[in-house]
C-alpha cells in the first residue's frame, strides 16, 4: 500500500490489521469514552499552555469539548452511546484532572521556555516521510524537571488505564520516532512564529500519565520520589514517578530505531498487515466489523 507519509500511530498499533483497516477508512466511526476523554483532556492541557495557567479550568474543559466534537465531526465520527450518556461525568473528571495538572506542574512549566503544543513534526528517512504532532515541547532552561539544563523535553499527555513499564517505553516506536524528528527531522515551531526548524538536538521524551494525577483513594504503601518506601493515605498525591516516565535515548542505538522504522515502512508498502487479535483489543477495536473472522457467528452475537 503506497501512502504519502507514515504517521506515528501507524507504528505503534498492537495489531497491524487494525492499521490496514484504518488506512482504508474502514472503521466504525464511533468515538469511545477512552478516545473522547483522552482527546478532551489533551486539548484542555493544550489550551492551558497557550492561554495561561490562570484561565478558568471549567471554561477550558468546555472549550476543549467543543473543539473535540468539531474535530470528530470533521472525521465523520460520532460519540458512542456511552459517551453521550456519561458526558457530564467525563467532563467533570477531565476538569478535576486538568486542575490537578495545573497545581502540580504550573510552577515548573512557568520556568521553562514553551516551544509549542500540537507541533507538526516530520522526518524523512531515505525518501520515506514520517509525520506526526508533538503534544507539548519545552526547553527546560533551568533544569527544573531534573532531566538536565537546557534540554528539550517532549511531553505526551496520556490517559490510559496503566502507566507503561520502562521496558515497554524503551522500545516504544512513537517516542523513538519523536526523538528522531527532533534530532534529525524538523518541527514547525520556533522563535519566529511557526516555521520549520531543525533543532539537531537529542530531546528527552516524557510520558505524562494524566489519571495518576488523581490522589490516592485509600491507604497505599509505595516508593516515594527518593525511592524510599512510604505509606500514603487517602487524599495524598501520588509521587512524581507515578505521573512522569521519561525516556533518554542512547545515541549509539539510533541505527536500531531507523531499522525498525524501515521495517514497518516496508511492511506497509508490501501490504503485510497480520492479524494480532487480543482478548481485550478485538472487543474495543474500531475496525472489528471489517476484520476477518473464522467463525459463523454474526457480528452482533
Ligand atoms: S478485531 Fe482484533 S485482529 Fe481485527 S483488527 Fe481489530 S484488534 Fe486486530
Amino acid at each position: 500500500m503506497r501512502i504519502a507519509e507514515i504517521h506515528s500511530s501507524e507504528l505503534t498499533s498492537d495489531c497491524l490489521r487494525k492499521v490496514y483497516h484504518r488506512l482504508r477508512g474502514e472503521t466504525s466511526g464511533e468515538a469511545t469514552t477512552a478516545l473522547y476523554r483522552g482527546l478532551v483532556a489533551g486539548r484542555a492541557c493544550e489550551l492551558m499552555h497557550n492561554m495561561g495557567f490562570d484561565e478558568d479550568i471549567s471554561n477550558l474543559t468546555v472549550m476543549a469539548a467543543s473543539d473535540t466534537q468539531k474535530q470528530l465531526a470533521s472525521e465523520n465520527r460520532i460519540l458512542s452511546e456511552s459517551v453521550e450518556h456519561n458526558l457530564q461525568d467525563i467532563l467533570a473528571e477531565v476538569t478535576l484532572v486538568i486542575g490537578l495538572y495545573r497545581d502540580r506542574f504550573r510552577h515548573l512549566f512557568e520556568q521553562c521556555e514553551l516551544m509549542g503544543t500540537e507541533i507538526p513534526a516530520r522526518y524523512n528517512m531515505l525518501g520515506t516521510e514520517f509525520a506526526s504532532h508533538l503534544d507539548l515541547a519545552v526547553r527546560d532552561t533551568k533544569g527544573v524537571f531534573g532531566f538536565g539544563v537546557n534540554r528539550i523535553l517532549v511531553f505526551d499527555w496520556k490517559w490510559r488505564q496503566e502507566m507503561p513499564s520502562h521496558q515497554y517505553l524503551a522500545r516504544y516506536m512513537q517516542f523513538a520516532l519523536y526523538y528522531l524528528m527532533v534530532k534529525e527531522g524538523s518541527l514547525m515551531c520556533g522563535p519566529k512564529g511557526f516555521e520549520w526548524m531543525d533543532y539537531k538536538e537529542s530531546p528527552i521524551l516524557v510520558w505524562l500519565h494524566l489519571p495518576a494525577l488523581k490522589p490516592y483513594t485509600r491507604k497505599t504503601v509505595s516508593r516515594d520520589d527518593k525511592g524510599e518506601q512510604k505509606e500514603f493515605v487517602k487524599g495524598d498525591f501520588k509521587p512524581m514517578r507515578a505521573v512522569l516516565r521519561r525516556v533518554e535515548y542512547d545515541k549509539n542505538r539510533d541505527d536500531s530505531i531507523k531499522q525498525e522504522l524501515a521495517l514497518r515502512a516496508n511492511m506497509i508498502e508490501k501490504d503485510v498487515f497480520p492479524l494480532n487479535p487480543s482478548p481485550v483489543s478485538c472487543r474495543i477495536c474500531d475496525a472489528e466489523a471489517f476484520c476477518s473472522r473464522f467463525d459463523t457467528a454474526k457480528l452482533d452475537e
